[in-house]
């Protein structure tokens, strides 16, 4: 079975009619040098595929037409005739969203710890550890005393920035959209507090959970959530804008208050876009912190999992409504 993109998404959301689901043959007895054969085990679905499902101008190139969807994935080696990878490991690199493939492995693609749990490599030591680390290392740059503010907090990428902000000594303030999402934040990952956007007094609930202002904000959603954050910043603030999810699928631009550039001079603060891959030069000690810290238990690591490799589309389109804690992950085999 594979998944093929059968239309790009110009605006709204995608659905699944942009996907088309077949059946196809594979030749596995044809492996070219430095091919390996593998079967799927966990796929990774991120709201950045949505970017990748559309033909306007991105940081990710975007999909080819009636070609497989790809995300990062672990895969295991059925055959190989690469000799970084034998039959029987466990591969993390970009794979096709097919139960089998023959591929090249990328320069990327890495071979699995067997001591660690296959999915911590699609959450805290994967993408999303490294969106984490080096947003916050490279432009956040929180301190021990100072309030970080991190919205889509109970997520993939929030839940690990809250931790490595609490791991440098600061407040850590998280922003999500349900009250079990915050107790999760609070309870389970050790935030200084959580705060509902749902909530009807949010903006007063953010002022109050930040009574020292905000000297770091992990920005992960845009729009209504963050324009509540903006009248906090205190001075020489940094923003990092890792993400805007609330404006992916919008039909119609949104336009809200424009007080931002306002409070970014009377505060001096610094606002910078954010790409991960930028900053894959300094993988090496990114990976180096994040394993000591998850081996100390500093970090910990949420999943939520389907099962079955028709979640996978389902899973992704579901990342905008919510539904997932920590990394969204879908199972497509046990082994
Ligand atoms: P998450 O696990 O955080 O999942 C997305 C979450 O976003 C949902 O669980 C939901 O949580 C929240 N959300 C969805 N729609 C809305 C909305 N309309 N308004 C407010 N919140 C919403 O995914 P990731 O950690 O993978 O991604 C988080 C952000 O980081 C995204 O914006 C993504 O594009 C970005 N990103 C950027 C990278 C880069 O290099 N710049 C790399 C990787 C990710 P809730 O219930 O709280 O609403």
């Amino acid at each position: 079975k594979q998944i093929l993109l059968k239309e790009y998404v110009s605006y709204g959301a995608p659905t699944t009619n942009n996907f088309t689901f077949s059946d196809f043959e594979l030749d596995e007895s044809k492996l070219e040098e430095n091919q390996i054969l593998v079967s799927l085990v966990l796929v990774s679905v991120d709201p950045y595929l949505r970017g990748r499902m559309s033909l306007a101008k991105s940081y990710a190139e975007s999909y080819k037409l009636n070609e497989p969807m790809i995300s990062f994935s672990v895969a295991k080696v059925l055959k190989s005739n690469n000799a970084k990878f034998a039959v029987g490991d466990y591969v993390v690199d970009g794979f096709p969203w097919q139960e089998k493939s023959i591929v090249t492995p990328s320069p990327f693609a890495n071979k699995v710890d067997p001591k660690i749990p296959l999915e911590t490599y699609l959450s805290a030591l994967g993408l999303t550890g490294l969106t984490a680390y080096h947003g916050l290392n490279e432009i956040g740059k929180p301190k021990e005393g100072e309030t970080l503010v991190v919205s889509a907090g109970s997520g993939a990428t929030g839940s690990i920035v809250g931790q490595i902000g609490k791991i440098k000594g600061s407040r850590v303030v998280g922003i999500a959209g349900s009250d079990e999402k915050v107790k999760f934040m609070v309870e389970e990952l050790g935030f200084d507090a959580g705060v509902n956007y749902k909530s009807p007094n949010y903006k007063e609930e953010l002022a109050a959970a930040c009574p020292k202002g905000v000297d770091v904000y992990f920005e992960n959603v845009g729009g209504d959530v963050s324009e509540a954050v903006w009248p906090l910043l205190n001075f020489k603030s940094r923003t990092v804008v890792c993400g805007v999810i609330s404006q992916y699928n919008r039909t119609t631009p949104d336009i809200g208050p424009r007080t931002i550039e306002l409070y970014i001079l009377k505060t001096s603060s610094l606002m910078q876009g954010f790409i991960v891959s930028n900053y894959f030069s300094n993988n090496p000690a990114a990976i180096k912190d994040l394993s000591q810290w998850f081996a100390e238990g500093k970090l910990k690591d949420k999943h939520t999992i389907n099962s079955g490799f028709d979640q996978i589309v389902p899973s992704f389109l579901s990342l905008f409504e919510g539904t997932n804690t920590g990394k969204m992950i879908v199972r497509v085999s046990n082994n």
